[in-house]
């Protein structure tokens, strides 16, 4: 018996489980100060009314023998995948319904796709970026490269000539640099993918939050890319289903490699090791894409984007470079006076009282960086811009 050793190479996830160490260590030294937290990346509102009456009469449902039900569709309810679809359509994409597949969340997928590419495949991981992507290739035992996000490229690497990989993962907009890759850039990626024959792995998970409407919210607005990409979307940012659970894959029926298609193969996979998402749930996805579900949705959306702006605005007043804020809930910010992430994490916790996530926990090229999210509550926001603002003159 050998366990799988790729998990001994996996590196200790320390970061959240060090900063709540050192915010308790600071709450207990110093109980009359209010720490207040911009470093969550969960949401905060609660579930839109639409979705909450959609899943109660859900619940009505299964409590009543005419109307339960049991296993249901692997893929997901068709009721939600035409109501998806109807969302790709607005988009201008054209996706039929067996290409896309509800799940109990991004992060599932994007780990379990693995499964269906071969281990001795190279995977392309832009640093700094979301840790599962890394992690669950650790687990595999696959090659990993990394491509360098900087300030110089705004933290949105592109593809050269020598670049070599069979996997790419593209996270736009990104966690944690909330920098969103635009149309032409894509367009590079995906010549790239098809030049080669790698395939992308497309996280679209904060795509509601993009305002500017020349920008792509997936990446099927690029011509081409149904022959090259998989893309996987989420119901968490977008409408507050983080611990509700729900998202979605999409594999295009033009997706092929070694002569197969990869649809075929997801298929296969997730009616092997997946047996759906709850009905009841599945029902309060569909009320996301209702007129009403939409509207609430967008409210809060923009309640996030608010409190984006209000925090990017002290941080343009105290002449800290960032990127993100105006299409993504996440702001990244450079650590004033060239400080580490953690030095310029115990600055703000010892000074200001107030909690970030190190950007350095995102990978090596976020050492000197900061992520900031919109997230919080907007007196939180408030309160802790203030803060920053009273502290100006430090930075
Ligand atoms: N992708 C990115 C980039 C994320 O930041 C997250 C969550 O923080 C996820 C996927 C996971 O989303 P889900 O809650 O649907 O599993």
């Amino acid at each position: 018996m050998n366990i799988n050793r790729n998990y001994l190479n996996l590196h200790d996830s320390y970061l959240f489980s060090l900063i709540g160490k050192k915010v308790n260590e600071y709450k207990r030294q110093n109980p009359e100060k209010e720490v207040i937290s911009l470093g969550i990346g969960d949401v905060t509102l609660p579930l839109p009314a639409a979705v909450t009456e959609a899943m109660s009469k859900a619940v009505s449902e299964m409590g009543n023998a005419a109307t339960f039900r049991g296993y249901g569709e692997e893929q997901g309810y068709g009721f939600l995948r035409k109501a998806i679809s109807g969302y790709y359509e607005k988009k201008g994409v054209d996706l039929d319904e067996k290409e896309i597949f509800v799940s109990d969340g991004a992060k599932s997928d994007l780990g379990n796709i693995l499964d269906i590419f071969d281990v001795n495949n190279t995977v392309i991981i832009p640093d700094p970026v979301y840790p599962v992507y890394v992690d669950t290739n650790i687990m595999a035992g696959r090659k990993i490269v990394f491509i360098d996000g900087s300030a110089e490229n705004g933290f949105l690497p592109m593809p050269d000539e020598g670049l070599y990989g069979d996997i790419v993962y593209i996270c736009s907009p990104n966690n944690p640099t909330g920098a969103v890759y635009t149309k032409e850039q894509l367009k590079k990626w995906v010549d790239w993918a098809l030049a080669r024959e790698a395939v992308i792995l497309f996280d679209s998970a904060y795509e509601a939050f993009i305002q500017d409407e020349n920008l792509p919210t997936s990446i099927y607005q690029i011509d081409g890319a149904k022959y090259c990409a998989i893309e996987f979307c989420s119901f968490s940012k977008t409408a507050g289903f983080t611990g509700t659970r729900c998202g979605y894959t999409v594999v295009p029926k033009e997706l092929e490699r070694n002569g197969v298609s990869l649809n075929k193969l997801w298929l296969r996979r997730q009616t092997t090791k997946f047996n759906g998402v709850s009905y009841i749930v599945q029902r309060g996805a569909e009320a996301v894409f209702s007129k009403e579900g939409f509207k609430q949705v967008k409210k809060n959306i923009n309640y996030y984007l608010e409190n984006a702006r209000i925090i990017t605005e002290v941080l343009s007043q105290a002449g800290i470079w960032y990127t993100g804020g105006n299409n993504s809930p996440y702001i990244w910010l450079k650590c004033p006076d060239n400080m580490s992430s953690w030095e310029f994490f115990d600055v703000l916790l010892d000074k200001y009282n107030i909690v970030g996530t190190p950007g350095v926990g995102f990978g090596n090229n976020g050492e000197g960086f900061f992520r900031l999210t919109a997230f919080a509550n907007r007196d939180i926001v408030l309160k802790a811009v203030e803060r920053i603002r009273n502290g100006f003159s430090r930075f």
